[in-house]
């Protein structure tokens, strides 16, 4: 198959990028990475627009990985090689990034792929989506008219479908710097685990104090209820929550809160009861990695 007909513009700065998006509104298309868009225009899987907005010359502006008075600020065209450089891929508050980077495409892919690009894409395996979910993340947007921050959650609407309007782009994802009690895991469990849509994506962030009591945690799934995207299990997070970290406590968590909040579906690849068992064993498997990595201090 070969790509549609559309027009490439190539602005040289992000204010130039904004008036583009600005005269063209809806007709205008963004491309980062080009390593999701690219795929879905060429199989015919999205309406074809009639420009397509190239932020490469943007790089400069929009790919950093900062640390700033508390906050993580990420600019929306880090690429995944370059996010594993950062401090994201060295310190066991961020342990979960690596573990993304190592399941993320090909070698290729994770220097031409965006984070950016991997929220905006918004599907179940959108791994950087399912993590940033346990971050808290917020995504900063721009447009000529100016700015807003919106809660990362509330900016993913549905699968391929996003809290933006015409005009606008993703510039940065940020989030509250961690304390040093505190670390992550992504698990995504499949036969195959590379380029691959697992059976079940989860990551968690956890932090305990020195009585091994949970101070705080978040999970999150590739999905949860109904909706085809990445969601957070708040019902067992709420369980978790305060209590002592053991296993009867992960048992418990597993076997009697997280199946009351999640549906799993069934489809060609496996089973809804399937995918619900994996889904416990890969939250034990997640929580008790981060507390190995908080007892050995590193990643
Ligand atoms: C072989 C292969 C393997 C893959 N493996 C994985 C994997 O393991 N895990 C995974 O999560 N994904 C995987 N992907 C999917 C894809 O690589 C990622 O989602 C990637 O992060 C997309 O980023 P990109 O920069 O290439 O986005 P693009 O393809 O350029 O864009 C994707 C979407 O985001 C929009 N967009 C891009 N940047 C912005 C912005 N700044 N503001 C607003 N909208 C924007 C575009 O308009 C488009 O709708 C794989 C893809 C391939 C082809």
């Amino acid at each position: 198959m070969v790509l549609p007909r559309f027009e490439v513009i190539v602005p040289s700065s992000l204010r130039e990028a904004l008036d583009v998006l600005e005269k063209y509104g809806r007709e205008a298309r963004l491309l980062a990475g080009g390593t999701e868009l690219l795929v879905l225009l060429r199989d015919r899987r999205i309406p074809v627009p009639k420009y397509i907005v190239s932020l490469r010359k943007l790089r400069k502006e929009l790919s950093y990985v900062k640390e700033e008075n508390g906050w993580i600020r990420i600019g929306a065209l880090t690429s995944i090689w370059d996010l594993n450089q950062s401090i994201l891929g060295k310190d066991l508050r961020y342990a979960g990034f690596t573990d993304v980077f190592h399941k993320f495409g090909t070698i290729s892919i994770r220097f031409m792929a965006t984070i950016g690009g991997n929220i905006a894409s918004s599907t179940p395996y959108s791994d950087y989506l399912t993590l940033l979910l346990v971050y808290d993340a917020r995504v900063r947007l721009i447009s000529t008219s100016g700015e807003r921050i919106v809660a990362l959650e509330d900016f993913v609407l549905d699968k391929r479908e996003l809290d933006i309007k015409p005009g606008e782009l993703i510039a940065e994802i940020l989030f509250k710097k961690p304390g040093s009690s505190c670390s992550s895991s992504f698990i995504k469990f499949d036969r195959r685990e590379l380029m691959i849509a697992g059976v079940v994506t989860s990551a968690a962030f956890m932090c305990l104090d020195e009585n091994n009591v949970i101070t705080d945690v978040k999970i999150s799934f590739d999905m949860v209820k109904a909706k085809h995207i990445p969601r957070r299990a708040r019902r067992t997070e709420a369980f978790l929550l305060n209590r002592e970290f053991s296993e009867e406590a992960l048992n418990e968590a597993i076997e009697k809160v997280l199946p009351s909040e999640m549906e799993r579906r069934s489809d060609w690849w496996t089973t809804a009861e399937y995918r619900l068992e994996m889904s416990k064993v890969v939250l034990k498997r997640n929580l008790l990695r981060i507390y190995e990595r908080l007892k050995r201090r590193t990643p």
